[in-house]
């Protein structure tokens, strides 16, 4: 029985594979990060449009990326520590906070951010040309898109893409050199927008601190590959839950699949931190 019914299943895949071989598969980080945390989560968020809102970090996250585009956007004419701080307010993500004292503790460290922002500013040598890039990659049978927080052209004529990442001590070695995100930007800044030479810098809000990596030949290769089979794996409709996620999975109490429970203020699958 075991046999004939994966049997039948191996023909339903290899035939729902042929319908949709020229189907061009929509991509980006966040798609491929929640695909690869569970693939049942992907189809919940993408194909049948559960959300679940910001927890305060992501809140703080958001209203930091946000400010930081408006202070360095050609319509910004004043870059001032007091219009970044006016720019801040205005962006304010007033949500997710599970009371008062944290969203004021949260509001007023992303105000020293900030502030520690602002004076490495001043020392800037290089010239921020884009905020917020978008960019766009063709491959074969899927599209990849991303948007870059910043670019910036330095004083020899080659470019930086540059992260901002809300918390820096969430952030080993290893995960700064390993980072799948940077990989695809460093991949579709180059193809997509076709820019070279690039530097790869993080800017760490918490501590000031401005770190640089690089991505080998092999790793972009190697996300290449990752792209091509998860975009396989979706023109097959395979959308099975990985339980191992539950626990962290902000659908935890309303998945019927789920194997665990999530805690509160889980992550969603896709936010800026
Ligand atoms: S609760 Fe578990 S099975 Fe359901 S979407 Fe989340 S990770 Fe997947």
């Amino acid at each position: 029985m075991a046999f004939l019914s994966g049997f039948l299943k191996d023909i339903k895949d290899g035939w729902t594979s042929f319908k949709n071989r020229n189907q061009i598969i929509e991509l980006s980080f966040s798609r491929v990060q929640a695909y690869s945390r569970c693939p049942l989560m992907y189809n919940l968020v993408y194909n049948r449009g559960w959300r679940s809102g910001p927890n305060g970090s992501m809140a703080l996250g958001l209203s930091l990326h946000r400010a930081l585009a408006a202070y360095f956007s050609e319509e910004n004419k004043s870059r001032t520590l007091d219009q970044l701080n006016d720019i801040y307010d205005h962006v304010w993500v007033n949500e997710g906070y599970k009371n008062t004292q944290e969203l004021l503790d949260t509001y007023d460290g992303g105000r020293k951010m900030l502030g520690r922002f602002f004076e490495r500013d001043q020392k800037r040598t290089t010239e921020v040309v884009a905020t917020e890039k978008e960019f766009g990659m063709n491959m074969e049978g899927l599209h990849f898109r991303g948007t870059v927080d910043r670019i910036d052209r330095c004083p020899d004529g080659s470019f930086e893409v540059i992260e901002y990442k809300t918390h820096g001590d969430c952030w080993s070695e290893s995960r700064i050199a390993n980072d799948l995100q940077m990989t695809f930007y460093a991949l579709g800044v180059k193809e997509g927008l076709h820019l070279q030479p690039l530097k790869l810098k993080y800017m760490f809000l918490s501590s000031g601190e401005t770190v640089e990596t690089h991505r080998t030949a092999e790793q972009t290769t190697a996300a290449r590959e990752l792209l091509y089979d998860i975009a396989r794996r979706l023109r097959r409709k395979e959308f099975d839950p990985n339980n191992e996620y539950c626990i962290r999975c902000e659908f935890g109490t309303r998945c019927q699949k789920s194997g665990g429970t999530a805690p509160a203020g889980a992550a969603p699958a896709s936010r800026r931190t």
